[in-house]
């Protein structure tokens, strides 16, 4: 029950709490936060690459031996390829519809009710393995959802919404995540020998994410300065998670 309470809290704060805080950075709208949106980004980057190799993967691997953790993480990866595809699919009908499209907006709140949906799991199946892990996984999980919300919330404002109604859209795609993340316990819980497989599911996700998404975003800025603001920063990342999860082992 109490890492029920801890599951709750954190998908509160990486859904509810990251809306709300990408929402009223958003507001204050200018140069600064743009960088700090681009700044957590990058660092999200390091993050999500740390809490899969070094942190998702290897705890998985005490439970199941180790081709068997590299092949489900293996078939994540095309699983999370084709169902980004079937989403563009589906609410795509015009050839150039991209994230990146103004048109895309339905596509935008769908596709981050899905991702916040595998969020959520990814955090139940942390907490359910060790607090520890929870607590890394929240954290790459609020940095890289605050950037995104504030990208998403960009493009909804400029698609024609209102700020309302682009902040009870994006609440709504971010419940997913406690929907999801709930049941996930719930059923976890009952199949215990399910979470080690959950857990290399998790770490294609945010493998996925880092290398698919925020990677290629990353490229788009070729400045020599920024280039390297970007490799420090994923560092940095990959190194908070290294030293918290080393700290953790003795
Ligand atoms: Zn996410």
């Amino acid at each position: 029950m109490e890492i029920l309470f801890y599951i709750i809290i954190a998908l509160m704060l990486t859904s509810v709490g990251s809306v709300l805080l990408s929402g009223s950075l958003l507001l204050l709208n200018d140069k600064w936060l743009s960088r700090i949106s681009d700044y957590l980004l990058y660092l999200a980057g390091g993050t999500l690459l740390g809490s899969s190799l070094l942190g998702l993967i290897p705890e998985a691997a005490e439970a199941l031996d180790l081709h068997t953790v590299v092949l489900w993480v293996l078939a994540g990866i095309l699983l999370f390829f084709i169902l980004e595809k079937i989403i563009l699919w589906r609410i795509c009908h015009n050839a150039d519809c991209e994230r990146q499209n103004h048109a895309a907006a339905p596509m935008i709140i769908i596709g981050d009710a899905f991702h916040n949906a595998i969020d959520g799991v990814v955090i139940a199946a942390s907490f359910l393995t060790s607090f520890e892990l929870g607590v890394f996984v929240t954290f790459s999980v609020i940095l890289h959802e605050i950037p995104q919300e504030m990208g998403d919330f960009g493009i909804l404002l400029k698609s024609g919404y209102s700020r309302k109604k682009a902040l009870f859209y994006n609440l709504l795609s971010g419940s997913s995540s406690l929907v999801a993340g709930i049941s996930a316990y719930f059923i976890l819980d009952i199949i215990q020998g399910f979470i080690p497989y959950a857990l290399a599911l998790a770490s294609a996700s945010f493998l996925y994410v880092s290398l698919a998404d925020l990677i290629p975003e990353m490229h788009k800025e070729t400045k020599p300065k920024e280039s390297i603001i970007q490799v420090l920063l994923i560092l940095l990342g990959v190194a908070i998670i290294f030293m918290s999860l080393h700290q953790h082992e003795h």
